[in-house]
């Protein structure tokens, strides 16, 4: 396996920062293969989002603006990759791991008889093979697998386990011809979007995050929401936090739960247990705020605010609009 391709996954040209931080990485992994980094971008709106990879560093951006794979389940999307992974010979293909690109994973992982890695967090070139590195069991084990240089690799990608960085901008635009219809069974009837507006919690520049020490649900809708909306970010928790049912899981940040870089990470009575670190520790700046000075989140925070949450964060909320306010 030389080449590197990527998977970018999108709507109508609108993508999530998944797809950039894997542009970022395919190159770096392509030059250790000795081989070439390229995307694959299917479907309406491709040549917007196209336009937005030339800045990475890829070799050959393949697009098609085919109506079909809007119209139909992930059938057409595999038989591009499965196009593309035949065009390069045995090759690395990066997949965001979303809930369809799981899927798509899974089905071109068979069409290539490839060997197949989810759910991965790095990815090392050694010595003629890849080692992909990815939690399991919940995170209880980390495991490493190495996939065979001669065959095909698909591997899905966590959100944030890449960072994001443009590199050599130049990219080759180039058409990749329709594969032959094979008549597909599932048509997508219509498209219904649910909780638009709301932040996604990974892609947020600021995470408010809040812990066991919050006492109850209330406190993430009066404390917390209020102080994120302020700072433009999301709210997040930790798993003490999901485990009493006072948030929903998908705000669970961790080893078990999301892996989050904002610029600016804010975790209030949370402790900073190393399964709640692993998946904010990349966060730009980290403040905690705890009434324990003890508490082991201070050992790797930039700022611990030493103090009662409940009188902290509304003062702070409360400072933060004044200065918005003045500043407009
Ligand atoms: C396999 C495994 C996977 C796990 N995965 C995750 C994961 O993905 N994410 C995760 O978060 N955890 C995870 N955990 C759990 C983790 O070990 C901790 O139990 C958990 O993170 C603790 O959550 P907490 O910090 O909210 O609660 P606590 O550890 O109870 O900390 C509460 C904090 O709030 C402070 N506090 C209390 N009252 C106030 C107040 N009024 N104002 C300010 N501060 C106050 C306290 O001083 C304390 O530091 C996992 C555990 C295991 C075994």
């Amino acid at each position: 396996m030389k080449d590197v391709i990527v998977y970018a996954e999108h709507q109508r040209g609108e993508t999530r920062k998944v797809t950039f931080e894997l542009a970022s990485e395919a190159g770096k992994i392509a030059a250790a293969l000795g081989g070439k980094a390229h995307a694959v971008v299917l479907g309406p709106g491709s040549a917007k989002l196209a336009e937005q990879l030339k800045n990475y560093p890829l070799e050959t951006i393949f697009l098609n603006e085919d109506a079909s794979i809007e119209a139909f389940l992930l059938d057409p999307i595999v038989d591009y990759l499965e196009a593309a992974a035949r065009m390069a010979g045995p090759s690395l293909i990066l997949i965001p791991n979303t809930l369809s690109g799981r899927d798509v994973a899974g089905r071109l992982m068979v069409r290539l008889a490839a060997g197949m890695v989810a759910d991965v967090v790095e990815v090392k070139p050694d010595e003629g093979a890849v080692v992909c590195v990815s939690p399991k069991l919940g995170g209880a084990l980390i495991t490493q697998c190495a996939l065979r240089a001669a065959d095909y690799g698909v591997v899905t990608v966590r959100p944030n386990a890449f960072a994001v960085e443009t590199g050599r901008a130049g990219a080759r635009l180039e058409q990749i011809a329709k594969p032959a219809s094979k008549g597909y069974p599932t048509a997508i009837d219509r498209d219904v979007e649910e909780g638009a507006g709301e932040l996604a919690l990974e892609e947020a520049p600021v995470v408010v995050a809040g812990g066991r020490g919050l006492g109850g649900p209330e406190p993430f809708e009066t404390l917390l929401k209020p102080l994120a909306r302020a700072l433009g970010g999301a709210v997040g928790a930790s798993r003490a936090a999901a485990d009493a049912g006072w948030v929903p899981y998908n705000l669970q940040i961790g080893q078990t739960g999301k892996t989050v870089t904002p610029t600016l990470y804010i975790a209030v009575g949370i402790s900073g247990a190393i399964q709640h670190k692993v998946g904010m520790r990349a966060s730009g700046t980290i403040v905690a705020i705890n009434k324990d000075a003890a508490s082991p989140i201070g050992e790797f925070s930039d700022l611990l605010v030493v103090g009662d949450a409940f009188r902290i964060v509304p003062e702070l909320t409360k400072l933060i609009e004044t200065a918005k306010g003045n500043n407009s």
